[in-house]
Protein backbone atom coordinates (compact mmCIF):
# COMPACT_ATOMS: atom_id res chain seq x y z
CA UNK A 1 0.00 0.00 0.00
CA UNK A 2 2.82 2.75 1.18
CA UNK A 3 4.19 1.90 -2.68
CA UNK A 4 1.05 2.53 -4.00
CA UNK A 5 1.14 6.50 -2.52
CA UNK A 6 4.52 6.68 -3.46
CA UNK A 7 4.17 6.08 -6.72
CA UNK A 8 1.30 8.45 -6.86
CA UNK A 9 3.18 10.89 -5.25
CA UNK A 10 6.35 10.62 -7.60
CA UNK A 11 3.56 10.48 -10.74
CA UNK A 12 2.36 13.97 -9.61
CA UNK A 13 5.51 15.05 -9.47
CA UNK A 14 6.22 14.07 -12.98
CA UNK A 15 3.11 15.55 -14.58
CA UNK A 16 3.71 18.84 -12.95
CA UNK A 17 7.36 18.62 -14.42
CA UNK A 18 6.46 17.68 -17.24
CA UNK A 19 3.85 20.59 -17.92
CA UNK A 20 6.49 23.07 -16.66
CA UNK A 21 9.08 21.61 -19.36
CA UNK A 22 6.19 21.74 -22.28
CA UNK A 23 5.04 25.70 -21.14
CA UNK A 24 8.80 26.19 -21.73
CA UNK A 25 9.50 24.93 -24.80
CA UNK A 26 6.38 26.21 -26.26
CA UNK A 27 7.84 29.67 -25.17
CA UNK A 28 10.88 28.71 -26.96
CA UNK A 29 9.35 27.64 -29.98
CA UNK A 30 7.22 30.66 -30.56
CA UNK A 31 10.33 32.62 -30.28
CA UNK A 32 11.79 30.58 -32.34
CA UNK A 33 9.47 30.66 -35.30
CA UNK A 34 9.01 34.75 -35.20
CA UNK A 35 6.43 35.21 -32.29
CA UNK A 36 3.90 35.62 -34.26
CA UNK A 37 0.92 34.50 -36.43
CA UNK A 38 3.21 33.71 -39.76
CA UNK A 39 -0.90 34.17 -41.93
CA UNK A 40 -2.04 37.15 -39.80
CA UNK A 41 0.76 38.54 -37.49
CA UNK A 42 -1.14 37.77 -34.09
CA UNK A 43 0.76 37.39 -30.94
CA UNK A 44 -1.36 38.30 -28.41
CA UNK A 45 -1.37 34.91 -26.41
CA UNK A 46 0.83 31.77 -26.87
CA UNK A 47 -2.00 29.87 -25.93
CA UNK A 48 -3.69 30.64 -29.73
CA UNK A 49 -0.87 29.80 -31.52
CA UNK A 50 -0.08 26.74 -32.95
CA UNK A 51 2.11 24.97 -34.83
CA UNK A 52 1.07 24.19 -38.72
CA UNK A 53 3.51 21.36 -40.30
CA UNK A 54 3.61 23.03 -43.53
CA UNK A 55 4.91 19.81 -45.81
CA UNK A 56 2.57 17.18 -44.44
CA UNK A 57 -0.19 15.48 -42.60
CA UNK A 58 2.07 15.00 -40.13
CA UNK A 59 1.01 17.67 -37.36
CA UNK A 60 3.74 19.02 -34.68
CA UNK A 61 2.34 17.39 -31.28
CA UNK A 62 1.76 20.14 -29.16
CA UNK A 63 0.72 19.99 -25.77
CA UNK A 64 1.89 16.47 -26.20
CA UNK A 65 4.92 13.97 -26.61
CA UNK A 66 6.29 16.62 -28.96
CA UNK A 67 7.45 18.73 -26.26
CA UNK A 68 8.91 16.58 -23.82
CA UNK A 69 11.60 16.06 -26.53
CA UNK A 70 15.10 17.51 -26.75
CA UNK A 71 15.05 21.01 -27.63
CA UNK A 72 17.43 20.31 -30.76
CA UNK A 73 15.09 17.31 -31.76
CA UNK A 74 11.93 20.30 -31.34
CA UNK A 75 13.97 22.62 -33.40
CA UNK A 76 14.28 19.83 -36.65
CA UNK A 77 10.71 19.99 -35.88
CA UNK A 78 9.80 23.61 -36.04
CA UNK A 79 12.12 23.67 -39.24
CA UNK A 80 8.53 21.93 -41.11
CA UNK A 81 6.41 23.71 -39.48
CA UNK A 82 4.80 27.40 -39.84
CA UNK A 83 3.70 28.98 -36.55
CA UNK A 84 -0.10 30.32 -37.32
CA UNK A 85 -2.88 31.36 -35.07
CA UNK A 86 -5.86 28.21 -34.05
CA UNK A 87 -8.23 30.48 -36.11
CA UNK A 88 -5.62 30.67 -38.85
CA UNK A 89 -4.55 27.01 -38.77
CA UNK A 90 -8.50 26.34 -38.94
CA UNK A 91 -8.54 28.12 -42.09
CA UNK A 92 -5.12 26.55 -43.45
CA UNK A 93 -6.73 22.88 -43.07
CA UNK A 94 -10.20 24.06 -44.27
CA UNK A 95 -8.54 25.20 -47.49
CA UNK A 96 -9.60 28.75 -47.04
CA UNK A 97 -6.41 30.62 -46.03
CA UNK A 98 -3.33 29.46 -48.51
CA UNK A 99 0.06 29.45 -46.56
CA UNK A 100 3.10 31.94 -48.19
CA UNK A 101 5.38 31.70 -50.60
CA UNK A 102 6.37 28.10 -50.11
CA UNK A 103 3.11 26.41 -50.76
CA UNK A 104 3.04 28.82 -54.22
CA UNK A 105 6.19 27.67 -55.27
CA UNK A 106 5.11 24.21 -55.06
CA UNK A 107 2.59 25.12 -56.81
CA UNK A 108 4.04 26.87 -59.27
CA UNK A 109 6.43 23.12 -59.75
CA UNK A 110 3.48 21.44 -60.32
CA UNK A 111 1.80 23.60 -63.02
CA UNK A 112 4.72 25.45 -64.38
CA UNK A 113 3.25 28.70 -63.53
CA UNK A 114 5.35 31.90 -63.63
CA UNK A 115 2.82 33.45 -60.75
ZN1 LIG B 1 -3.14 34.35 -38.09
Amino acid sequence: MADKRTYADRREELIRAVAKRRRKIKTLAIEYKGGACQVCGYHKYQGALDLHHANGKKEFGIGDKGYTRSWEKVKAELDKCVLVRANCHREIEGGVTQLSAERRIEKRGEFGETL
